[in-house]
């Protein structure tokens, strides 16, 4: 007879820390202005597990106990609110890329020009090029919250940390929240840089070999753990 075997199941055990640092970034986002009322969420990849903040609730009033932890296929396991309504937009990032652990979707004032107005920002500075990739891509549109912007959004993103939605405003990525924070404001510093300049005379463009050279160095050597 063959031998029963026990399907193992990860068991979940609510981590303090993990929540308490999404609330000290989610303040961070809301004092930067990177945002405004309620709009933008963030999560972090622990395991099988997603922490995420919850749909339209206030940054302020935002506790650990108020994060929402699911599992990979968006199954609450904690938590009493509604997880962010771009869970699917995270759910997806985290299927698509092993190497991100940790997601900031906002609504930066340049960015959001960026994404009502441009395809992609080319490479035209070091920093942006270095952290956030050598060409960042504006998404196809879609209503907000749904599968399709999600799918749209990871195929804007590829292998970079940054992506802007049509009509809708920034998502970024890192291995944590520090690198994800950072990459918002890398990002929004950037369109800020490439709405301006587009304004004051013709824009000098990296040489691509150049961007790619500095690409590969970040990933590879820059970043020290
Ligand atoms: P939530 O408040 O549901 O997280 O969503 C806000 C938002 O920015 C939707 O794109
Ligand atoms: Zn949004």
């Amino acid at each position: 007879m063959a031998k029963k075997t026990k399907k193992s199941v990860e068991k979940f055990s609510f981590n303090y820390d993990i929540a308490e640092s999404i609330v000290n970034y989610a303040r961070k986002v809301s004092e930067e202005g990177l945002t405004k009322g309620t709009w933008g969420n963030i999560s972090v990849r622990d395991g099988g597990y997603i922490y995420i903040t919850p749909s339209g609730f206030p940054y302020d009033k935002l506790t650990p106990k108020h994060i929402i932890v699911v599992d990979n296929e968006g199954r609450k396991v904690y938590g009493e609110l509604t997880p962010s309504s771009e869970l699917p937009l995270h759910i997806e990032i985290y299927e698509k890329r092993a190497d991100v652990h940790a997601i900031i979707h906002t609504h930066p004032v340049y960015s959001t020009i960026v994404s009502v107005t441009l395809k992609e920002i080319p490479p035209i500075v070091e920093d942006a090029v270095m952290i956030l990739g050598e060409r960042l891509f504006v998404s196809e549109y879609a209503l907000p919250g749904t599968e399709e912007l999600a799918r749209n959004a990871i195929k804007a993103l590829g292998n970079n940390h940054c992506v802007f939605l049509r009509n809708h405003g920034l998502v970024t990525v890192g291995e944590n929240l520090q690198e994800a924070l950072i990459a918002t404001l890398v990002a929004e510093k950037t369109a800020q840089i490439y709405i301006e300049a587009l304004r004051v005379g013709k824009v000098s463009i990296l040489p691509d070999e150049h961007a790619k050279l500095l690409r590969e160095k970040y990933l590879k050597s820059y970043r020290q753990k």
